[in-house]
């Protein structure tokens, strides 16, 4: 009976694990011995790096949007058609559509999704960037900005922890070149006691804070924002009026896998760090932000991980072992500004150490998101 390999969610993780799997087992799937096949909720693949430049204006959003069919290599059977419940002991996924899928060996790369409910006027209030939609519609109060406050807030967890930063960088060089700096206020706000989870990056963009200007406030956990009157007021007591609030609320894992019981409290499914095998499951794999690893969630590392899942399913299909193990790899091309980067690599064992800031780092970071499109058809 043909082996039937299932993965849930086309994003970064989900279409090179398909895009990888179709590659290695041509034979096996042309023989009809072996089925992928990809459940995803919508019909486009967007590269969501690509909002960073969209907020200034730099680049449009259906430039860096494919047809995730388009993506795929022949032998992997595309299905659109959300999830919405997976059955462990059944070994079925659900669709809304009504289908039940079997599945031999199920990866789950849902990704993650924004959540701005928990905190009262958030939503209402507050502009994103990590959305194609909230990009475009800050890219139009940015880009007609006059002056004022601009005030950014971050909660945990959520994705591309260095986005944050490199918004407000961006956002300080755009404003110097616009001629309008000095009339913009930047506050740039932390939930812990330093700018950014990871401490090297923390010391690395302090000085930068200092020689440019930007304010901020760490310690700073939202408690409410007040629409009409414009101020956010912390949990730690402070008070700050915005003129515009740019936001980066808690992420959340999907709705999916909170409805199958399989994550924790957010929603993030906790998973074997090494094999990513899911917890207490010898037949799911879990990839990208999907899972509950105290790791960055980012593009690289679902990148890393679906290159682990993809050799130890085959190994699984094979009868065999695990043959690799995830070492907690992430790697962020980290703007500075409008043309300048630094480059960051970390894993379980080593911190990141931020490479000096050079223009050949930005432009290795515009090349990848060029050549992203590569990476997802399994070819980088
Ligand atoms: C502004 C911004 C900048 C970023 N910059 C970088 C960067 O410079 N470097 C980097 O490495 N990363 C970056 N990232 C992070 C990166 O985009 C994500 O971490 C990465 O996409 C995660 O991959 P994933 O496969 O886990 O999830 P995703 O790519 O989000 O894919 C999840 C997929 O699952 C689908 N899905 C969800 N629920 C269901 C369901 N019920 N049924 C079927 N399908 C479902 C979704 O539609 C989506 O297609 C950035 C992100 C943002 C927002």
């Amino acid at each position: 009976m043909a082996k039937n390999i299932v993965i849930v969610g086309g994003g970064s993780g989900g279409t090179i694990v398909a895009n990888h799997l179709a590659g290695e087992l041509k034979q096996q799937i042309s023989r009809g011995d072996t089925k992928v096949t990809l459940v995803t909720d919508t019909p486009n693949h967007v590269y969501q790096p690509s909002f960073l430049y969209i907020t200034i204006n730099q680049v449009r959003l259906e430039d860096y949007t494919r047809s995730e069919k388009s993506l795929l290599k022949p032998g992997v059977e595309l299905l659109i058609d959300p999830a919405v419940k997976i059955d462990t002991a059944g070994h079925t996924v659900a669709t809304a559509g009504g289908k039940t899928l079997p599945y031999d060996i199920l990866v789950i790369a849902t990704g993650s999704y924004l959540d701005p409910t928990t905190i009262p006027g958030l939503a209402e209030a507050a502009d994103v960037f990590y959305t194609a939609e909230g990009a475009e519609k800050l890219r139009d109060k940015i880009v007609n900005f006059a002056g004022g406050t601009i005030l950014m807030t971050v909660d945990v967890p959520h994705k591309c922890p260095a986005a944050p930063l490199e918004l407000i960088f961006i956002l300080d060089d755009f404003y110097r070149h616009m001629g309008i700096r000095d009339k913009v206020n930047l506050i740039y706000t932390y939930p812990i006691g330093r700018l950014h989870s990871l401490e090297p990056v923390a010391n690395f963009a302090a000085p930068e804070f200092e020689k440019r200007g930007i304010n901020s406030e760490t310690f700073f956990n939202v408690e409410s924002v007040d629409p009409q009157k414009k101020v956010v007021t912390s949990l730690e007591g402070s008070e700050v009026p915005f003129d515009v609030l740019i936001s980066i609320p808690a992420h959340r894992g999907a709705h999916v896998v909170h409805d199958s019981g399989l994550g924790d409290e957010d929603g993030f499914i906790p998973t074997n760090r090494y094999t990513l095998k899911a917890d207490g499951y010898d037949d799911i794999y879990v990839i990208g932000d999907a899972t509950a690893l105290p790791i960055s969630k980012a593009g690289s590392t679902a990148h890393y991980q679906a290159d682990v899942v993809t050799a130890n399913i085959i190994s699984q299909i094979n009868g065999l072992p695990p043959s690799r193990f995830y070492d907690g790899k992430v790697a962020c091309f980290v703007e500075m500004g409008l043309d300048k980067a630094t480059f960051i690599s970390f894993d379980y064992n080593n911190p990141p150490v931020p490479l000096p800031v050079s223009e050949m780092i930005h432009w290795f970071k515009l090349s990848f998101n060029e050549i992203y499109w590569l990476s997802q058809r399994g070819l980088l």
